[in-house]
């Protein structure tokens, strides 16, 4: 299954440190990699062959679980948020990856996506493809959550400050549960919407966190010329390559806070880089289509 792993952080300056969460594994990326192992493990003991689970056309989670699927001996079904997308498989470099891992497709359209949790859906999935084993969307759930709390190290406790990207809140809640009480967790919301406090509470059993919400940039997976030219910088600066959907909107929100004081003197922060360079090339399709500068791996 998947092997214990930490890594030492990189120096970025003074202040500011990285923990390269996207060294876990080529295509079983950063914290889905931590998100996975005990779900595998737990698939494993209830006996199942088959992992299904959820997800948008440039998914990282559905990357990652076709290539974990692949190597531990699972089959893997994904459903995939937007039925237009089954004939666009050739032109998408996310399913196109997790197709050549064995990964079987069940395309929906939003709306019968929205319902993807109740009953009477996975009864008709079990019907299609058998006995799975049910891999929620984004991967969280507490299996997940005691993932990512191995993401952490003892020397990580120098850190005044722990930055981490938010999307379901499975990541925030992990590392909330393995930091001090004296250190401060601020989770960078990759999307819009309030919702995401409820669903951290629900897992993470310490309340030294908050969410910055400024740095969303319009929405899940929107972007702008400005995110994209601070990614490349960053990458000639420090030869760390950042994604658009998550750790860039992170960086970004960090350095702007710089800017504006936010952290006290000689402050030391910590910045969880969990991952996601596999939803790039997608992403550098849509800029191409709009003409707007490419981000350079
Ligand atoms: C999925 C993902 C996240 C979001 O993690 P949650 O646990 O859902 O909050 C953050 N960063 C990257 C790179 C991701 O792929």
């Amino acid at each position: 299954m998947l092997k214990d792993i930490q890594f030492e952080n990189i120096r970025i300056d003074n202040q500011v440190f990285i923990k390269p969460e996207y060294m876990t594994h080529q295509f079983i990326s950063g914290n889905k990699y931590r998100k996975l192992k005990y779900n595998l493990i737990e698939a494993k003991n209830q006996n199942k062959d088959a992992l299904l689970t959820f997800g948008g056309a440039f998914s990282n989670h559905i990357a990652a679980t076709a290539y974990a699927g692949k190597i531990c001996g699972f089959n893997t079904i994904g459903v995939i948020r937007g039925e237009e997308l089954a004939h666009k498989i050739k032109s998408n470099p996310t399913l196109t990856f997790a197709k050549s891992c064995g990964m079987q497709f069940h395309f929906i359209d939003r709306e019968a996506y929205r319902k993807k949790n109740e009953n009477d859906f996975l009864e008709d999935l079990k019907s299609k493809f058998g006995s799975f084993y049910t891999v929620p969307e984004g991967g969280t759930n507490t299996l997940a959550v005691k993932g990512c709390e191995e993401i952490l190290i003892p020397e990580d406790q120098q850190f005044d400050y722990i930055c981490v990207c938010v999307g379901s809140g499975g990541t925030i809640s992990g590392i909330i549960n393995s930091s001090s009480n004296k250190q401060k967790i601020l989770g960078f919301p990759a999307l819009k919407g309030d919702f995401l406090k409820v669903d951290i509470r629900k897992f993470a059993n310490q309340q030294n966190w908050e969410l910055i919400t400024d740095y969303h940039f319009g929405g899940y997976a929107k972007i702008k010329p400005e995110l994209v030219t601070f990614i490349n910088e960053f990458k000639q600066k420090t030869n760390i390559l950042l994604d658009p959907v998550y750790t860039g909107k992170m960086m970004f929100g960090i350095y702007d806070l710089f800017a504006k004081n936010y952290f006290p003197r000689d402050s030391k922060i910590l910045a969880i880089h969990t991952g996601g360079l596999q939803g790039i090339s997608g992403m550098n399709q849509r800029l191409r289509r709009k003409n707007m500068p490419l981000i350079k791996e």
